[in-house]
């Protein structure tokens, strides 16, 4: 590509966004609404269903400590370890559920693909930041609470990219 063709190109290239609705609101006033409940997968059918990867969310009455979700994660992040839950389950003999640190994970989903119970999925909860790493971690029984998520911002995709109504 020569100078004039490539200036040309930039130029066109460039142009294109000026139409396009800049992607930026006011956060935190406004959040990002999403459609479903995040990512999960169905291993009956070997199917993964499609949605954001945000925080987990984690059925203790589904849970049966098998570490199957921890075990996927080992060579990816080593965000899971299994603890001791004060909970008795008659399918979680040894009363194990798996913690997430979110200082190391990297929202993969494979865990959530590992799970043969349908007891881990993710949310569409993004907002994770904190002040220490301690906070990162979160235990079974703060991954069990269902996030009170709303958001008002409507992604838009299209040929033109992304952009919020
Ligand atoms: S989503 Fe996070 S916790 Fe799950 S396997 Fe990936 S890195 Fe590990
Ligand atoms: S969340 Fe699923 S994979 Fe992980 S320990 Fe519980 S049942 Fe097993």
């Amino acid at each position: 590509m020569n100078t004039a063709s490539g200036f040309i190109k930039a130029i066109e290239s460039g142009s294109k966004h000026l139409i396009i609705k800049r992607f930026t609101f006011r956060y935190p006033e406004q959040k990002l609404k999403f459609v479903g409940d995040g990512y999960q997968f169905d291993p009956k059918r070997g199917v993964g269903i499609a949605g954001y990867r945000g925080r987990h969310i984690l059925f203790h009455d589904k849970c049966t400590g098998c570490s199957l979700c921890s075990i996927a994660c080992e060579g990816i992040a080593e965000a899971i370890g299994m603890v001791k839950v004060d909970e008795n389950w008659k399918q979680n003999k040894k009363s194990i559920m798996p913690q997430i640190d979110y200082g190391k994970c990297v929202f993969c989903g494979l865990c959530v693909d590992a799970c043969p119970f349908y007891a881990l999925f993710m949310t569409d909860d993004y907002e994770l930041s904190s002040f220490t790493k301690e906070h990162l971690i979160y235990t079974p029984q703060q991954l069990e609470v269902k996030p009170k998520y709303q958001g008002d911002v409507e992604i838009i995709i299209d040929d033109r990219g992304a952009t919020h109504g």
